[in-house]
C-alpha cells in the first residue's frame, strides 16, 4: 500500500507541476512518518523514499537509530530548547524554528556536538492563534538575528496552513509565503539562502506546488490515517 501511495502522490505532484510549467525535480516529497512504525518506513524505503518527516523529536531520534543512515530526516513539529539535543546532527533539516530563543539552543548544541544546521524560519501566515510561527511582518527581522549565529543556517521558510473543506481555501496562504520567501531573498542577508519553501500537506499539497513549495510533507496521503489512540 505504502508503495502505491507514493506513487500516487508523486504522479499528483510531478502533475502539478505540469499545469504550473515547474520541473518536479525542484520539489521532494517529505514522507511524513509520524506515529508509523518501522515496518511502515522500511516498505517506503524499499520503495525508494529517503526523505522521511517526525514531529517528535525522540521517536526521530530513535527511528533515526534503528534505521540505516542513508536517510534524511526532517524535523517538521514545535522543537522545545530541552529537546533541541534530540534533533540536532540527526536531522537535515528543522522545518519549525519561530524565535531567536530556539535558534540560540540550536546554535548551543551545534558547538557541543561540533556539527552545523539547515533550518527554517516556520511562518504563521494565517494568523492562527493555535498555530506556531512566526507574523509575516516579523519574519525577515528574526532572519537577521539567526544569521549572525555561525552554525544555524536558514534555508528558506515554512507554514502550516489551516484545516479547510476545499483545498483551493489555502491558495492565498501559500502565494503569499512564496511571496515572502522571494522578498526576503533579493536582502541578500549574509549567510543565509533562500532556496527552500516547505509547505503542503496530503490535503493540500497539490496547490502549494502549483504556489511554488520546493518541499511538500505528506503523511496520510502515504501511510494512512493516524491512530493517536493506541
Ligand atoms: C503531520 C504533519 C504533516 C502531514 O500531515 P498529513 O495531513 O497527514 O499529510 C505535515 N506537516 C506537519 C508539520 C505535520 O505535523
Amino acid at each position: 500500500m505504502v508503495r502505491e501511495n507514493l506513487i500516487k502522490v508523486q504522479q499528483k505532484i510531478d502533475e502539478a507541476c505540469e499545469r504550473s510549467g515547474r520541473d518536479p525535480k525542484e520539489v521532494t516529497l517529505i514522507a511524513v512518518s509520524k506515529t508509523k512504525p518501522i515496518e511502515m518506513i522500511e516498505e517506503a524505503i524499499d520503495a525508494g523514499k529517503t526523505q522521511f518527516g517526525e514531529n517528535k523529536a525522540q521517536e526521530m531520534k530513535e527511528k533515526y537509530e534503528a534505521l540505516p543512515k542513508n536517510l534524511e530526516w526532517h524535523f517538521i513539529g514545535h522543537l522545545q530548547t530541552n529537546k533541541v539535543k534530540y534533533v540536532v546532527g540527526r536531522a537535515g533539516l528543522i522545518h519549525s524554528v519561530d524565535s531567536l530563543h530556539l535558534a540560540e539552543a540550536i546554535e548551543k548544541e551545534c558547538e557541543k556536538k561540533d556539527v552545523h544546521a539547515n533550518i527554517l524560519v516556520e511562518v504563521n501566515v494565517a494568523g492562527e492563534d493555535s498555530k506556531f510561527g512566526i507574523k509575516p511582518e516579523e519574519t525577515e527581522s528574526l532572519i537577521r538575528q539567526i544569521a549572525k549565529l555561525p552554525r544555524v543556517h536558514v534555508r528558506g521558510l515554512m507554514t502550516i496552513a489551516p484545516f479547510v473543506e476545499k483545498p483551493e481555501e489555502n491558495r492565498p496562504i501559500f502565494h503569499k509565503l512564496h511571496k515572502l520567501l522571494v522578498d526576503i531573498s533579493a536582502k541578500n542577508i549574509d549567510n543565509i539562502d533562500m532556496n527552500v519553501l516547505s509547505m503542503g500537506m496530503t490535503n493540500d499539497y497539490e496547490i502549494a506546488v502549483e504556489e511554488g513549495a520546493t518541499h511538500v510533507r505528506v503523511g496520510t496521503g502515504i501511510f494512512g490515517e493516524r491512530n493517536y489512540a493506541v
